[in-house]
């Protein structure tokens, strides 16, 4: 059984430049930007670029995994940098469209949760806060996104529910936004289950694989938007076989593995003492997910648990963990997406 979206989506999402044009029409909030992918005509890329207003971002069409990005500063740079993005985009993913983006400077990296039948029905499971990123790539993340009003909270989530049942989407789905100055822009929607799902399930006690797993197999939705009940906050750290200061990969062989528990502390690994990390793919070893009815004491939970994971005969990021969970611009919550690059630096 195929757990995924219809033909008809995947065709609509599988690039960033239909999709974002999907979500523009059903009312989802976007990001200015070229309205299109970037064509031959010189003249009408400067001029988008100039409409826009520099910093302008270069995207791929079909990048993804934060590859095939380019930050514009100035007028002079455009074209060249266009070009090398799209000789890039076609060396890695085999397509060399690209599109503009205005660059929002300090936004966060807000996400919604949704799930469809393809049948007129569609839910939200709420959002998650995804700014800590290395290298556009998600460190550790939370639910609910903290410090977002209400309103703007829950009319951003309807819009995507919304956007679901406009272009029949079916199955669990992410709308990722960046969040800047209180208004959402969607980047990217995500048409599968991801890493920090589980976020989601903490705070809804809702098992959105399930509920995938269900749809794909043709049963409409088995829950309706009043069914869902928030609650409490929700912690994710991944946790990487890696060098926790050179972020350099770190196969090799598990010699103990100790999982934190406890309640609110919940662990989704395939780790096992005398494991080895083959050195072939993703270095996502595991992820620590915790619990609390209020963002201090999931946090806290998030300390005790990161204190009490042991993964020993590979380093792994949990040093730099132990740190960010201490770390009171976190603490106090919704720093933006080049925080954590920041702190590494200085
Ligand atoms: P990918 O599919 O590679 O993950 P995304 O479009 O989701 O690409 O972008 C990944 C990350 O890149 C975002 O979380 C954000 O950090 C950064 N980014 C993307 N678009 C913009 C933009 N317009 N302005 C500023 N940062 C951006």
């Amino acid at each position: 059984m195929f757990i995924g979206p219809t033909a008809d989506v995947i065709r609509l999402m599988g690039d960033k430049v239909s999709a974002k044009a999907a979500m523009k029409r059903a009312g989802v909030p976007t990001v200015p930007g070229s309205d299109g992918a970037i064509d031959e005509d010189n003249e009408r890329t400067l001029a988008a670029a100039r409409t826009i207003g520099y910093p302008v971002i270069i995207k791929a069409a079909a990048g993804g995994g934060g590859r095939g990005m380019r930050v514009v500063h100035s007028e002079a740079a455009l074209l060249n940098s266009v070009y090398v993005t799209q000789s890039e985009a076609k060396a890695a993913f085999g397509d060399g469209t690209v599109y503009l983006e205005k660059f929002l400077e300090n936004p966060r990296h807000v996400e919604i949760q949704v799930l469809a039948d393809g049948q007129g029905n569609a839910v939200h499971l709420g959002d998650r806060d995804c700014s800590l990123q290395r290298r556009h790539q998600k460190v550790l993340e939370e639910a609910p996104a903290p410090g977002i009003p209400e309103e703007v909270r829950r009319a951003v989530a309807e819009s995507c529910v919304k956007a679901c049942i406009d272009i029949g989407y079916r199955g669990a789905g992410t709308f990722e936004f960046l969040y800047e100055n209180g208004s959402f822009f969607f980047i990217e929607m995500n048409t599968r289950v991801q890493v920090e799902h589980p976020v989601t399930e903490m705070i809804t006690s809702f098992d959105i694989v399930r509920e995938q797993i269900l749809v794909a197999s043709g049963r409409p939705l088995s829950v309706k938007q009043e069914d869902i009940r928030f609650r409490g906050h929700s912690f994710e750290a991944r946790i990487n076989a890696e060098d926790p200061r050179t972020f350099a990969p770190c196969p090799g062989t598990v010699r103990r593995f100790h999982a934190p528990g406890g309640p609110g502390v919940r662990v989704d690994s395939h780790l096992y003492s005398g494991y080895t990390v083959p050195p072939n793919y993703d270095s996502l070893i595991g992820k620590v997910i915790t619990w609390g009815e209020d963002r201090e004491r999931a946090l806290l939970r998030m300390r005790m648990a990161l204190d009490e994971i042991v993964v020993d005969g590979i380093r792994t990021n949990i040093p730099l963990h132990q740190q960010l969970v201490r770390d009171e611009a976190f603490m106090r919550g919704g720093v933006n997406i080049h925080y954590l690059e920041k702190k590494l630096k200085s």
